[in-house]
Order: C-alpha cells, then structure tokens, then sequence
C-alpha cells in the first residue's frame, strides 16, 4: 500500500501513514497531539515530478539529510 504523508494544523507535525488508497482522504489522527484536524500533504515523491513519476522511494533521492528531494544541499 502507498505512504501518504499528513500534515496536522494543530501542531505543524508532518506525519506518514500506510493505507489503501480508499482511505486516502479518510480522517487520521496526528501523531503527536491526536488532533483530527489533519490534512494529507503531497508525498514528496510526486511533488517534484512535474507529472513525471520519480523512481524509487523518496528515502533514496535527494542528499539523505533530507527528505525532499530537493534542498539547497543536494541541489537536486
Ligand atoms: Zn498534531
């Protein structure tokens, strides 16, 4: 199943979960104040692509000191 990532308007955390891409956009709880007032964030791995599915996960790309793909560090 795919990793979504989702970001908590409590309290700013970014968190990822496994789930079916039926639930998707069902309501998750944060991780770090169990807030429900959660949204899900563009994976990194598509964020990028410019429509273009990038290969590989996202732990693989970028500089390994970020997540993103894309810093000032790795200049991707
Ligand atoms: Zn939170």
């Amino acid at each position: 199943m795919p990793i979504y990532e989702y970001l908590c308007a409590e309290c700013d955390t970014r968190f990822e979960a496994i789930r079916s891409f039926s639930k998707a956009d069902d309501p998750i709880s944060c991780e770090n104040c169990q807030s429900v007032e959660t949204q899900r964030a563009v994976t990194t791995a598509f964020a990028h692509s410019g429509g273009r599915i990038v290969a590989g996960s996202s732990s693989a790309s970028g500089c390994g000191s970020c997540s993103a793909g894309s810093c000032a560090t790795c200049g991707v």
